[in-house]
């Protein structure tokens, strides 16, 4: 391994443009300049030591002679000892089994030694000048002037060094050879003193660039490194959740996506969970509290080891992936005990917070997300659904209803409205006189022409496949058209979906069909449930209060369910309200029924509007209503939805003897 500076001392400034130190020794705390020096003198320095020996072994072979042991055998062989032994030392091979600081101890002293091994050569060589004649003084000139060059090319890295070694070894060569009367002194010299110079401004230059290249090459490693330190940062913020500190939904798919790459048998086992009744802690008790239920959850999931991961999807509802070698039963224990943990009252502000969770799991068959998400949220739902049970889990039976669905879905995408839909029409009746004062429009479709499906299975279809705007056209149409009932003085009330009355163009657009199909708009009422002011309630009210303004009348319905709050009724503008139909179901034995049925015909009384009870199946559920204020109802006990020809000829029969009763 190279030597490298180590990696906790500074290697660079950041960024700024630095000066070129004129030596690299200069700049010692640059540990990262020194290590490169390093290897770049073990790449040369072995080269030039053998240079050094070959010329020592000439010039001692040639004086043999002429000159004493001393000066052609001892003091030779010292100088070739010595030159192989740093040639051996500074091999690759054996540099690299250096430490940093020996590297760096080596380079500080490489101008010193190689100063004093020059200036000994140099010594060396002039005394053995006086033992030969002009042959072998020519080649002490040579080998002089190769010492010379040899340790200005080996001392690159510090040109200030280089200057200090050619002048230790050409000053005094120079002076011994002018004093002889060499024929070739002054050519000589002059040379040895032209090319030095110009070998000194070469390893200048040499030098700056080295210097530069190595400079350029630690800013570009300083700039990967900070990049990928950014890089680094961004996708842990990316994938993190800010409030938990779990996963995100991006963090927790895209490993999701990572482990339903493994093998079929290894794909992991994904639950959801979600947490029941975190909307009221929320409102109850503020958004800090609710951030303390999701962060102590989190925590929760975090802490039960046989968990492989786990993230926050948004919400309440967090991703939970466990082992595929896991089998059914262990998985099964393990969000058991999960379910408790989470069910622990979480303490807050001096409060103790009851939350619970439900758990939907799968064991991921194929190996596409969405797919899997979505049946682990089947799971989830049934779960929900399931009152006493924190677990759900993704069946067989369920595989086949959501294909289905699928497969329903395919077929209403490119269904013929025109030619499969239906609208059938239900009375509300008045039960006091005994007639009928409108009629509901109930949408109908049937993909074969056999089997007509009820709105509980497309509408939502409809929302989803953005065909609501369409399918609500034409049932409006299709209503106006043929069922009149305003031309018998009652009305025609026709049902909206939340995202028929959150357009921006509603009321326009609503309008613009009443008035195409030619229905008096006083005598249409038009009926949305909660959910569409649940979305966007501004929105839908400013809607609803146009649609008012242009005569049209509205109505609240299914209201008592859910997301009923007493503000909407208070705050809209409305003209009904339609007691949901389960209120009538338990009419009879449910004495909390008829208390808040009560209440709510009372406030529909202070506020002026009309109420009406939906669903009223029986005479006793329609004495009971009576008892409790109500006169308008709806319900199979009067009439299930007809036909409009049976509708028309209802109404249009002496009063009292009206359609009531029909199939
Ligand atoms: P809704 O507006 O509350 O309509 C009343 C639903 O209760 C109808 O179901 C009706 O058949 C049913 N019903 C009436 N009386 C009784 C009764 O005594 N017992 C029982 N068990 N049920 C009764 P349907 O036709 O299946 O409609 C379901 C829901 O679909 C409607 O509830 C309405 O919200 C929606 N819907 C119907 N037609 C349309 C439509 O054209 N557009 C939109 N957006 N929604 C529609
Ligand atoms: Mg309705
Ligand atoms: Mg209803």
């Amino acid at each position: 391994m190279s030597p490298e500076p180590s990696a906790a001392r500074p290697v660079d400034d950041a960024g700024a443009k630095r000066p070129m130190p004129d030596s690299i020794l200069a700049d010692e705390s640059n540990d990262a300049l020194i290590a490169a020096y390093g290897t770049n003198l073990a790449n040369r320095l072995p080269m030039l030591y053998c240079v050094v020996i070959v010329n020592v072994l000439m010039l001692a072979f040639f004086f043999r002679d002429t000159a004493p042991h001393y000066l052609t055998i001892w003091l030779p062989a010292c100088f070739a000892l010595a030159a192989s032994s740093r040639a051996i030392y500074w091999m690759p091979a054996n540099y690299r089994r250096r430490g940093f600081a020996q590297v760096k101890r080596d380079v500080v002293w490489l101008p010193v030694a190689g100063t004093v091994l020059a200036l000994s050569l140099t010594v060396w060589a002039l005394a053995l000048y006086n033992y030969g004649g002009d042959m072998r003084q020519a080649l002490v000139h040579y080998i002089v002037a190769i010492t010379c060059f040899t340790g200005i090319l080996g001392m690159t890295h510090s040109p200030a060094t280089a200057i200090t070694m050619a002048l230790s070894v050409m000053v005094p060569s120079s002076v011994a050879f002018l004093m002889h009367d060499n024929p070739n002194r002054y050519p000589i010299v002059v040379l040895q003193i032209v090319v030095s110079v110009l070998l000194i401004i070469i390893t200048r230059g040499h030098h700056r660039d080295f210097v530069g290249l190595e400079l350029s090459r630690q800013d570009l490693a300083r700039r990967e490194r900070e990049s990928a330190e950014r890089a680094g940062h961004h996708q842990e913020q990316a994938t993190r959740d800010a409030l938990t500190g779990a996963m995100n939904r991006r963090g927790i798919l895209a490993l999701f996506e990572d482990r339903l790459a493994r093998p079929q048998a290894l794909r992991p086992w994904l639950a959801l969970l979600d947490l029941d009744g975190f909307k009221l802690i929320n409102d109850t008790y503020g958004h800090a509290a609710g951030d303390a239920v999701l962060c102590a959850v989190a925590e929760r999931i975090g802490q039960v080891p046989e968990i492989d991961a786990h993230g926050r999807l948004g919400g309440d509802e967090f991703a939970i992936l466990l082992p595929g070698d896991m089998n059914h039963g262990g998985v099964r224990a393990v969000m058991e005990r999960l379910a408790e943990i989470v069910s622990h009252p979480i303490a807050f502000d001096g409060r103790m917070l009851a939350i619970r969770g439900s758990i939907g799991i799968h064991r991921c068959a194929d190996s596409n997300v969405s797919e899997n998400l979505e049946r682990a949220d089947v799971a989830l739902y049934k779960a929900k659904e399931t009152r006493n049970a924190a677990i759900g889990e993704f069946t067989a039976a369920d595989e086949q209803v959501m294909r289905d669905k699928r497969s329903i879905t395919r077929v209403f995408t490119s269904a013929d409205f025109e030619s499969q839909l239906a609208v059938v029409y239900q009375p509300i009746v008045d039960s006091g006189k005994g007639h009928t004062v409108a009629f509901e429009a109930l949408a109908r479709w049937s993909p074969d022409g056999v089997e007509w499906l009820p709105p509980t299975d497309f509408i939502h279809l409809a929302e989803t496949t953005g065909r609501i705007g369409e399918l609500t056209a034409m049932i409006l149409t299709k209503a106006l058209r043929e069922c009149r009932a305003w031309d018998h003085g009652r009305c025609l009330n026709i049902n909206l979906s939340a995202r028929d009355i959150l357009r921006e163009d509603a009321a326009p657009w609503i309008a613009g069909l009443v008035e195409a199909a030619g229905g008096p708009p006083d005598r249409i009422v038009f009926e949305i449930t909660e959910t569409a002011l649940v979305n966007d309630y501004r929105r839908a009210a400013d809607n609803l209060a146009k649609l008012r303004r242009m005569g049209f009348r509205i109505a609240l319905d299914d209201f008592g369910t859910g997301q009923s709050s007493l503000s909407h009724v208070n705050n809209l503008p409305l003209d009904h309200i339609k007691v949901d139909q389960s209120f009538a179901r338990d009419i009879a034995r449910s004495h909390s029924s008829r208390a808040i049925i009560g209440t709510i015909v009372a406030l529909a009384r202070q506020l002026k509007l009309e109420c009406i009870i939906e669903g009223i199946e029986t005479p006793e559920q329609q004495v009971i209503a009576q008892s409790l204020g109500l006169r308008l109802m709806q319900g199979y006990h009067f009439s299930r939805p007809i036909s409009a020809a049976q509708a028309i000829a209802g109404i249009a029969l002496p009063a009292g003897t009206d359609s009531r009763g029909a199939a």
